[in-house]
C-alpha cells in the first residue's frame, strides 16, 4: 500500500476512529487474514457465518497491526469502523490506486483463459517495470481490492482479471480498480446458469470498456464477433487481436508441434516475428495474443515482445498442466474448472498431442451450464469421439450425458465408460494406463483434480 493516517484512511471508507489514533500511519499490507499481520498493517475484520474476524482483531494488534477495519467496538482496539467491511476495503483500494498517477491498471475478463491470461500479461509487464498480479483465480470483490492494495509508489502495472457473475458486476470491479486498459477474451456459454442468456454475458463483459476513460485502451479478440461489436461500447481506443485479417495484432501460420505447442507468426503494423510457444494447446495462440497487443501497448519493441512470448510460462497451476512422468505417461491436468469451451480446447490440445500410446480424457461435471446443462456435456462427449480420443472415462453421475454423447457417436473407434467417482477413475487408469500414453483431466467442482494428484503422486 502507500502510507495512510488512521485519519486518510477513515476519509478513504467512509468511516469513524474509535479508540484509535488519527496520525498513526498504516505502512504495512492490508489483511483480513490475522496470521498474515505484520508491524504496520491494517487488520480487516469481516464478521463471518463461523468465523467473526473480530474476534482476531486483539491479535492482530498484537501482531503489528496499526488498526482494524471492522463493523463494531472491540474493546481494547483501535478501530475503523464502518457498516460494510468489503465495501470499505474496495473503497480503500480506490483511494490508494487514485494517489498512484503513474500506475496502468490492466483489466481483463472473458469466459475461459482470464487466469491464464493474466499471468500472460503479467509476465510481459515485468519485463517493462513492477508488476503486481493476483495468484490465481482472485478476481471478485474481495479479491480485487486485496490485490490492488498491494500496489506501491513504485508499481507500474496492476494486472486484474475481472470475473463477471451477473450484469452489474464488472461495473462494480471498475468502480473499486478503474481499468486503463481492458482485454476483452470470449463470450462463452460459462456460467450460463447465473446469466440465463449469452447477449447476458456479452452485456456483463462489456462493461469492462465501458468503465475505460477516453484516454483508455480496449484491447478486443476479432475473432469472436460478440466481443469485436464491444467496440461499440468505447469512446477509447480500441486495438484488436486474433487470427481475423481485422486484427492489428495477428496470428498467421499457426502450427502445433506434437507437444500441442503452437508456433506461428505474429504480424503487428510495427512488422512480423515468429514465436514458439513453450505453452499447450491451440488456444493459447488467443491468450498470447491478447497479451502481446497489450505488451506492444505498453511499449515493449517487436523483436523483445517475440523473445518474450517465446518464454512465457504457466504461472497458475491445473490449467493445461503438462506432467511428463517417468514411465513415459503424459498428463494433461487441466482440471481447476471446466465449461464446453474450454473442455472443447483441452480435448483439442490432447487429439494433437497423441504419440505412441492411447490419448485417454478423464472428464467430470461441467458447473454453472443452468438449462445447457444437458446439451452442454452431451457436445463435450461427441466432440471427444469425433476427434479420435481412444478411452474417455466419464467421472460421475452428473457428467452421464458426457458418455451418452460419446457412445452415440456412431463410427468412434474408442471407448467410454462411466465411473462413480475418482477413486474408480484412479483404479482403471492405474490398471490401463502404458507408456506413451497422454491423459487429460479436467472438470469443474466435482474434485476431478483428485485424480490428478494421483496420477502426479505415480510419477513419484
Ligand atoms: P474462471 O472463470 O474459472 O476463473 P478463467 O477464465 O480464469 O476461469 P483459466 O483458469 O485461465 O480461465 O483457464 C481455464 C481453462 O480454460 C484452461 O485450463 C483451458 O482449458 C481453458 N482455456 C484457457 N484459455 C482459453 C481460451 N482462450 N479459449 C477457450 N478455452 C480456454
Ligand atoms: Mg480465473
Amino acid at each position: 500500500m502507500i502510507p495512510l493516517t488512521l485519519a486518510e484512511v477513515a476519509a478513504a471508507v467512509d468511516g469513524r476512529l474509535a479508540g484509535a489514533d488519527p496520525d498513526a500511519r498504516v505502512t504495512g499490507t492490508v489483511e483480513f487474514d490475522s496470521r498474515k499481520v505484520a508491524a504496520g498493517g491494517l487488520f480487516v475484520a469481516f464478521p463471518g457465518e463461523r468465523v467473526d474476524g473480530h474476534d482476531y482483531a486483539a491479535g492482530a494488534v498484537e501482531a503489528g497491526a496499526v488498526a482494524v477495519l471492522g463493523t463494531r467496538e472491540v474493546p481494547g482496539v483501535p478501530m475503523v469502523l464502518v457498516d460494510d467491511a468489503l465495501d470499505a476495503m474496495g473503497r480503500l483500494a480506490r483511494a490508494v490506486v487514485d494517489r498512484l498517477p503513474a500506475l496502468t491498471v490492466i483489466g481483463l475478463t472473458g469466459s475461459s483463459g482470464k487466469t491464464t491470461t493474466k499471468d500472460l500479461i503479467a509476465q510481459l509487464a515485468v519485463r517493462l517495470g513492477p508488476t503486481v498480479a493476483p495468484p490465481g483465480s482472485f478476481n471478485n470483490e474481495l479479491g480485487h481490492p486485496y490485490t490492488a492494495l498491494q500496489a506501491t509508489p513504485e508499481t507500474r502495472y496492476l494486472v486484474m482479471e475481472k470475473g463477471a457473475r451477473g450484469v452489474g458486476h464488472v461495473r462494480y470491479l471498475c468502480d473499486v480498480v478503474p481499468p486503463r486498459i481492458s482485454v476483452v477474451l470470449n463470450v462463452g456459454v460459462a456460467h450460463l446458469g447465473e446469466f440465463g442468456s449469452v447477449e447476458t454475458i456479452a452485456l456483463a463483459k462489456g462493461e469492462l470498456v465501458e468503465a475505460l476513460p477516453a484516454d483508455g485502451l480496449a484491447v478486443l479478440n476479432a475473432d469472436d464477433p460478440r466481443v469485436d461489436a464491444m467496440a461499440s461500447r468505447t469512446g477509447a481506443r480500441v486495438v484488436r487481436y486474433g487470427e481475423s485479417e481485422r486484427a492489428d495484432v495477428r496470428a498467421v501460420d499457426v502450427t502445433l508441434d506434437g507437444r500441442g505447442r503452437p508456433s506461428y507468426t505474429l504480424v503487428t503494423p510495427e512488422g512480423s516475428a515468429p514465436v514458439r510457444l513453450g505453452l499447450t494447446g491451440r488456444h493459447q495462440v488467443s491468450n498470447s495474443l491478447a497479451a502481446a497487443a497489450v505488451g506492444r501497448e505498453l511499449g515493449l519493441p517487436l523483436p523483445d515482445l517475440a523473445a518474450a512470448l517465446n518464454e512465457l510460462g504457466l504461472v497458475s497451476t491445473r490449467r493445461m498442466d503438462v506432467v511428463e512422468r517417468p514411465d513415459g505417461v503424459t498428463l494433461i491436468d487441466d482440471s481447476y474448472n471446466a465449461n464446453p469451451a474450454s473442455t472443447g480446447v483441452a480435448l483439442r490440445a490432447l487429439a494433437s498431442m497423441r504419440g505412441e500410446g492411447r490419448t485417454v480424457a478423464v472428464l467430470g461435471y461441467m458447473a454453472e451450464l443452468g438449462d445447457f446443462e444437458r446439451e452442454g456435456h452431451q457436445q463435450v462427449g461427441r466432440l471427444a469421439a469425433e476427434l479420435g480420443v481412444d478411452r474417455l472415462l466419464v467421472v460421475g453421475e452428473p457428467a452421464a450425458p458426457i458418455h451418452e454423447g460419446a457412445t452415440a457417436v456412431g463410427n468412434w473407434g474408442g471407448e467410454s465408460v462411466l465411473l462413480t467417482d475418482q477413486a474408480a477413475a484412479v483404479e482403471v487408469l492405474r490398471s490401463e494406463l502404458r507408456p506413451g500414453d497422454v491423459v487429460l483431466v479436467k472438470g469443474s467442482r466435482y474434485r476431478t483434480w483428485e485424480v490428478a494428484d494421483a496420477l502426479r503422486a505415480d510419477a513419484g
